[in-house]
């Protein structure tokens, strides 16, 4: 008969070496009993009895039950363990912690009946070698085994259910991957994809950046396709920027119907500013045809006063060759092409520089990143020096950390590590410029961008200043001749650009 653990001493002689034994199924939800808080009342029942724990199995994410796919490494290793007679005892919680289906019970109670290890679950000890207690344990198997089916047919009604509120269900998003219960078959989260989120949210950038579907598609076709043998559409475009589900949030009949279990892609904010874009009465989808200026009404006289002083405009001098010209006095003159090609050169190395990062990262949001990143640190910290206790044993020749423990100091800090880590790299960039601000590729993105595009970014990062020539005729341009002032350098005034467009508009 199956004995009480406190009266195990009287009807056996020890020493009572025990393996301690937790299993769970991946849980983000945390219903189910962690390995850690089975292994504790595992350790506290041991410690009742005085049983020494000669060693611990913690079986995170291996499933028992004959739908696992993944070795369960644990469980084979204290199979070997007993087998090498190191142990007296196995303890765990649950039957089911043992066994989810016959095969892996019977190689269990073979291991302990060869091995005379008695079985300790629920409170109860049992002893192999007796009939009724071999009786007793293959009950318990034979019903555990019928609860993880059982469980199985709860979980696929689940995400049934599941999906008729609105949790991931259906299509999958571009962008997006789903994780699964490798034991039930249940899906566990819709996460980010680690390839495709990141050309998602790129997508996003670009377009707020004032690129065109056009250009961008280029870009996407030149990286690869879609999907395999799927090549990238308009449609697919189209499509993507405006589905609320890169938002974080789930469309029901139609309707945007809340907050979504799945993490946005893009933030609130990105999203926001591409919906503005896309649904723009008269949008251009593909190059610009028409003429325009790169920096007309944006680029102006440095000698005339006024705030903002009077804008450069464009003359058509001598023999078909553009000039810029002072549009109140005729003061200030520069031939057209090499202006246009000096301030693309200087903005393209102003936006892929460090400064240009700084400027756009506020006081306030250095300081936020400087906190995180002294938390960040600090959580690091904590965690390495849990590695250390993990690796290092103390007299008894027991770790100073248990391998649990340490599992779930981890699975505690490595979110908020992560969590800080982002906290720390949180740029407050301003959504036309954060496809450009601080790439190392500003060049090529330029050269995709249409004029309008870049004039745009040009309102927002520089001020454009013409003064005088020293010598009239020189060709080439004399230092001092054209004055940039960028964004976060003194002197810049971004008024301006709102002010010239104002400006512009009552002058059409
Ligand atoms: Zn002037």
């Amino acid at each position: 008969m199956p004995i009480a653990p406190e009266h195990l001493a009287l009807l056996y002689t020890g020493p009572f070496d025990a393996y301690l034994y937790g299993r769970a199924s991946r849980d983000p939800k945390k219903k189910g009993r962690s390995v850690g808080s089975q292994l504790s009342e595992g350790r506290e029942l041991c410690e009742e009895n005085g049983w020494p724990i000669k060693a611990e199995f913690p079986d995170v994410d291996r499933s028992a039950s004959r739908y696992a796919k993944r070795a369960r490494e644990k469980f084979e290793e204290m199979i070997a363990g007993i087998e090498s007679g190191d142990c007296r005892i196995l303890v765990a919680w649950e039957a089911s912690r043992y066994y989810r289906d016959l095969e892996v019970y019977i190689r269990l109670r073979n291991a302990c009946m060869a091995n005379g290890v008695l079985l300790c679950y629920n409170g109860t000890v049992y002893d192999l070698s007796k009939r009724a207690d071999r009786k007793a344990t293959a009950q318990d198997a034979l019903q555990a085994e019928d609860e993880a089916e059982g469980m199985r047919d709860r979980n696929l009604r689940t995400v049934r259910q599941n999906a008729k509120a609105g949790a991931p269900h259906g299509r999958l998003l571009w962008g997006y991957a789903r994780r699964y219960d490798v034991d039930t078959g249940d899906l566990v989260e819709q996460y980010v994809h680690p390839e495709r989120g990141p050309i998602v949210r790129d997508i996003f950038e670009r377009v707020a950046a004032g690129q065109t579907e056009y250009s961008i598609l280029k870009v996407l076709r030149s990286k690869g396709e879609r999907l395999p043998g799927q090549r990238w559409e308009y449609h697919n475009l189209q499509g993507m920027l405006r589905n609320i589900g890169y938002n974080g949030r789930r469309i029901h009949q139609g309707r945007d119907a809340g907050k979504a279990t799945w993490p946005a892609i893009v933030d609130d904010e990105l999203f926001a500013a591409v919906q503005q874009i896309v649904s723009a009465p008269g949008r251009r989808t593909t190059d610009s045809t028409a003429v325009v200026h790169l920096l007309s009404g944006i680029a102006r006289c440095g000698l005339c006063p006024g705030t903002p002083p009077p804008h450069l405009k464009v003359l058509n001098n001598r023999g078909g060759i553009l000039s810029y010209q002072c549009s109140e006095k005729y003061d200030v003159v520069i031939a057209k092409a090499k202006t246009d090609a000096y301030v693309e050169e200087a903005v393209i190395e102003y936006l892929e520089s460090k400064a240009a990062l700084a400027a756009f990262t506020s006081t306030e949001d250095q300081k936020r990143a400087s906190t995180a990143r002294a938390r960040m640190k600090q959580l690091q910290g904590q965690l390495d020096e849990g590695r250390v206790l993990a690796g290092q044993l103390d007299a008894s020749g027991v770790p100073r950390l248990s391998v649990t423990s340490l599992a779930s100091l981890e699975a505690s800090l490595m979110p908020q590590i992560e969590k800080a880590k982002a906290e720390s790299e949180r740029l407050n960039v301003p959504p036309v410029l954060r496809g450009l601000v601080g790439r190392p590729n500003v060049d090529a993105i330029w050269q995709d961008m249409t004029i309008e595009q870049r004039r745009t970014v040009l309102r927002a990062v520089v001020n454009i200043r013409l003064m005088k020539a020293r010598v009239s005729g020189v060709r080439k341009i004399e230092p001092g001749r054209i004055r940039l002032t960028f964004y976060g350098e003194p002197g810049f005034v971004s008024d301006w650009h709102r002010a010239g467009r104002l400006r512009q508009s009552v002058a059409e």
